[in-house]
């Protein structure tokens, strides 16, 4: 063995042969600028968070840290126990939280279900509510009385938007989810580690297709024209951006949130940046993370900052293993995206 030899031999003996993917989590060594934007550079709307089970006392001191102004709090809650919800933040603070209702298929086999939404819609509305959501259990799971998988785009829930319309709230679709949560959870699966996590949040093999539901409810936004429609998660094709500025051009009462979709803009950033500039109208911001300091500074860091790779906010659990980097918006377009789209939503006027 000459001297050569011996070093090399040295070196692999200390290299992790078996090391489980889980456990390899690499340092970037890369010196690049790092910016903490500890306050966003215009007061925020959170158009997109989810707080039943926070009490609002305990939110306020977060908002305050971050420069948010307001938080909508999309309860998720039905019946009685939503309106509750709904006063205990709007009593706490009026002016910090607002919020949207929740897609009630309570009754759903009854002949007369659409009145009874139609009435839930008003009582929402008159205890403050400013929008309702429907949910991706519409198309993939809620039965008609027949039993049958109700279509997004069946028309007897067409009274509902219109209704949504009349009331002055717009409608806020998630339907699917990322295009990786429709694929087999394997070694070619971008979002492999999240769905071993959480393999519960697999679609493969649904009984319906995320292009057929993306297009059950995409032709329901263009036969409603009057209604607003919000499409949360940046109307779920974020793996697409070309498509969704394609949508928004043909409807102009779409617009779309960015919650819970940092991880799939940061790493696009230079398609992501165009769309952020072509549709900076109808964009709003959105966490959908329970709130935390460190989480919106994430956030304002990709809007903001030219900076390079780095971490996502997300939970607990990665959406997918890369990086992201920052989108280093200009000031007229955060201003619209971090507030003035989502006071046009809520129907406040700016001040
Ligand atoms: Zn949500």
């Amino acid at each position: 063995m000459c001297p050569d030899d011996k070093f090399v031999a040295m070196v692999n003996a200390k290299v992790e042969v078996d090391l489980r993917l889980s456990d390899f989590t690499p340092r970037s060594e890369l010196k690049v600028p790092v910016h903490t934007i500890k306050r966003p550079r215009f007061p925020v709307i959170d158009y997109h968070n989810h707080l039943d089970s926070l009490e609002p006392e305990a939110v306020l001191p977060i908002l305050d840290a971050c420069g948010i102004e307001k938080i909508v709090n999309i309860t998720m809650r039905t019946g009685q126990e939503a309106l509750d919800t709904l006063d205990r933040f709007h009593r706490t603070a009026p002016d910090r939280f607002a919020s949207i209702g929740w897609m009630d298929w309570t009754g759903i086999e009854r002949p007369d279900f659409v009145a009874l939404t139609l009435d839930r819609l008003e009582q929402l509305v008159e205890h403050g509510a400013r929008g309702i959501k429907f949910w991706k259990d519409c198309g993939l799971s809620v039965r008609d009385a027949s039993g049958q998988l109700l279509r997004i785009d069946d028309e007897r829930l067409a009274p509902i938007f219109d209704k949504a319309a009349a009331l002055g709230i717009p409608v806020m679709f998630h339907t699917a989810d990322p295009d990786a949560f429709f694929t087999p959870i394997d070694r070619f699966n971008e979002r492999y580690e999240e769905l071993a996590a959480h393999p519960e949040w697999s679609f493969h093999g649904a009984p319906v297709s995320k292009a057929e539901l993306l297009a059950q409810r995409n032709r329901v936004i263009a036969r409603h024209p009057k209604t607003t429609f919000v499409g949360a998660h940046i109307a779920e094709s974020s793996e697409d951006l070309a498509a969704v500025s394609a949508l928004l051009d043909q409807n102009p009462n779409l617009y779309v949130d960015i919650s819970a979709r940092a991880a799939e803009l940061g790493r696009q950033p230079y398609t992501a940046r165009k769309f952020f500039l072509k549709h900076a109208d109808r964009i709003v911001f959105g966490a959908d993370l329970l709130p935390e300091v460190e989480m919106y500074r994430l956030y304002y860091r990709m809007l903001e900052t030219a900076d390079e790779y780095f971490d996502y906010p997300t939970h607990a659990s990665r959406q997918g293993r890369w990086q992201i980097y920052g989108l280093f918006l200009p000031e007229d377009v955060l201003r619209k995206v971090y507030r003035e789209n989502a006071l046009q939503l809520l129907n406040l006027s700016p001040c």
